[in-house]
């Protein structure tokens, strides 16, 4: 089997060394860069969709070339460490896209260890400050996710709530924003530190929803936008896209989703 594949390699490496030859002989440098031009470039528009933004956009040239079509299911696969790749029902990171550089929060602001990667630190730790002197105590209780434990995150779901009623409020593993490592769920005391609608009401959630793009962070799944998010509201979940852009998706009344893709 080996010895077959290192002959089939030879005689391709031989083809390939005639044919230059012979391109070499015609003189036609003309026929290799049109065909060198007609190359596809594979992720030129899925680079397109993003808008211009100072923010820095870093892409792990180590990863799988984002597909510029869907695949079977409808899906596109985003760059990996694009902290502006749009993440939803129909947009996914690959399974082993991990970010680069995840810090951990402190124990002060977070409930059991939480991690963002490091360029959102500083403006997560600005944001707590900022709350803390208007007299409101918030903690991180989730942030970065792997691939494998959303997995595990939105099968919980599933079982506890039907597959209907879960894909309304958990992502599917590659959908979730948790992936990039600049996600943030927020809680505080008043509700028990607890993941739910009502802290939308409280004077923390009501902080949060006014001040957070302040700070680069919005709030992916707002109120009454589930046919546009696909996602429930949820009051508690904010990403960091960077002050400039967090305060353009405000002042255009777009919901995150919408400001990515348009
Ligand atoms: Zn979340």
């Amino acid at each position: 089997m080996l010895s077959g594949m290192k002959g089939s390699r030879h005689r391709a490496i031989v083809v390939a060394l005639i044919l230059l030859i012979l391109l070499a002989a015609c003189g036609d440098e003309g026929v290799v860069d049109e065909l060198v031009a007609r190359s596809p470039t594979p992720d030129a528009d899925v680079g397109a969709s993003s808008p211009a933004d100072p923010e820095p956009v870093e892409h792990d040239s180590a990863s799988p070339t984002p597909t510029a079509t869907p695949d079977a299911d409808g899906v596109y696969v985003v760059p990996c460490n694009d902290i502006h790749a749009p993440l939803d029902k129909l947009h996914r990171l690959e399974a082993d896209c991990a970010p680069v550089g995840l810090v951990a929060i402190p124990a002060a602001y977070s409930i059991g260890p939480q991690e963002v990667i490091d360029i959102v630190l500083p403006h997560l730790l600005a944001l707590f400050e900022a709350a803390a002197a208007a007299g409101h105590r918030i903690a991180v209780v989730s942030s970065y996710r792997s691939y494998a434990t959303q997995a595990e995150t939105y099968r919980y779901h599933v079982n506890d709530l039907g597959l209907e009623q879960a894909s309304r409020v958990s992502a599917r593993a590659g959908h979730s924003e948790h992936q990039l490592g600049t996600t943030v769920d927020f809680s505080s005391a008043a509700v028990g530190f607890d993941l739910v609608q009502a802290f939308g009401d409280t004077p923390e959630g009501r902080w949060l929803a006014g001040r957070a793009h302040e700070f680069g962070f919005v709030m992916s799944y707002p109120e009454g936008l589930e046919d546009v998010t696909g996602y429930d509201y949820e009051p508690w979940h904010f990403r960091w896209v960077g002050q400039r852009m967090a305060e353009d998706v405000r002042a255009r009344g777009l919901t995150l989703g919408e400001y990515l893709l348009r």
